[in-house]
């Protein structure tokens, strides 16, 4: 409750009443909270990549410099963590960008066959690199859905990464895309390393991470899947996620069909 005293008009030093306004405050406390937290790991997050750069520099500086196959090391580990800032800049962009939803008036009618076979394209390169297999069933005559075209594509693109990501070497990982009770289900299951039941509940969390060291490790962000969360709510939509550690993962997305 906030309340604001009302003094006389002739007599500022008596008080004639009091105004008091109610509200919520503790949700408003609560989105606080969050922001402020979400500043925290954002400064931590780019604190990380960028000491090591700086440290990095330094050594080079102070004579590293002089061999050069140190020298090399040293630059090469330089880029990695300034490729690091830059996907995380990219992700915190397209977080805000979401959240706000200045984009969301972009409305394109979105061809879900085409446009996963264009999603699947883009990332087999990926997947060769690791060795895995990339099977897709994908109904060609998806009825068209209304909404951005670059976050439907993100969707995707973002939970076969992560799959890939987490699968080990000569693994499998399936794109199914089908129609059910006037949605669109998609399907992204793999073979990897799955996810322990204790931490499926806060996956969806910015800069939730179960084991931080192999996200790092295989060039994770953390930010991932809230941005997937963002862009499916954006959809009317729903995700859910299945999974059994050591055995693999299945994220389901159902995305309501509309006609505009
Ligand atoms: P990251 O950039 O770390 O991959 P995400 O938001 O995309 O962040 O995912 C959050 C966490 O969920 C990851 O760090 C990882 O621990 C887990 N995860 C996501 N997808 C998978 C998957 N397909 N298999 C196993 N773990 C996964």
């Amino acid at each position: 409750i906030n309340a604001n005293p009302i003094h006389l008009e002739h007599d500022p030093t008596r008080i004639m009443g009091i105004v008091a306004i109610m509200e919520d405050v503790t949700e408003i406390r609560r989105l606080e909270k969050m922001r402020s937290d979400f500043v925290t790991n954002v400064s931590h997050e780019l604190k990380t990549p960028l000491t090591s750069i700086n440290g990095f520099v330094e050594t080079l500086k102070s004579g590293a410099v002089e061999d050069r196959d140190v020298a090399m090391r040293f630059l090469d580990i330089i880029e990695i963590e300034t490729d690091r800032l830059k996907r995380l800049i990219n992700d915190i962009l397209t977080l805000s960008e979401i959240e706000s939803m200045e984009t969301k008036f972009i409305v394109n009618e979105i061809f879900p066959s085409d446009t996963l076979m264009e999603v699947v394209d883009f990332i087999i390169p990926l997947a060769d690199s690791k060795e895995i297999e990339l099977f897709t069933d994908i109904d060609s005559a998806l009825p068209s859905i209304y909404g951005n075209r670059d976050w439907f594509k993100q969707i995707v693109i973002n939970l076969l990464d992560n799959s890939i990501k987490y699968t080990p070497i000569g693994g499998k990982v399936e794109l199914t895309a089908y129609t059910k009770d006037n949605n669109i289900v998609l399907h992204v299951k793999d073979t990897g390393i799955g996810i322990p039941k204790k931490d499926l509940p806060r996956l969806f969390e910015r800069f939730y991470r179960v084991d931080k060291a192999r996200s790092r490790k295989v060039g994770g962000t953390g930010l991932g899947l809230a941005i997937v969360k963002y862009i499916v709510l954006s959809f009317n939509g729903k995700i859910n996620v299945d999974s059994e550690e050591g055995n693999g993962t299945e994220f389901i997305v159902t995305i309501p069909i509309t006609s505009s």
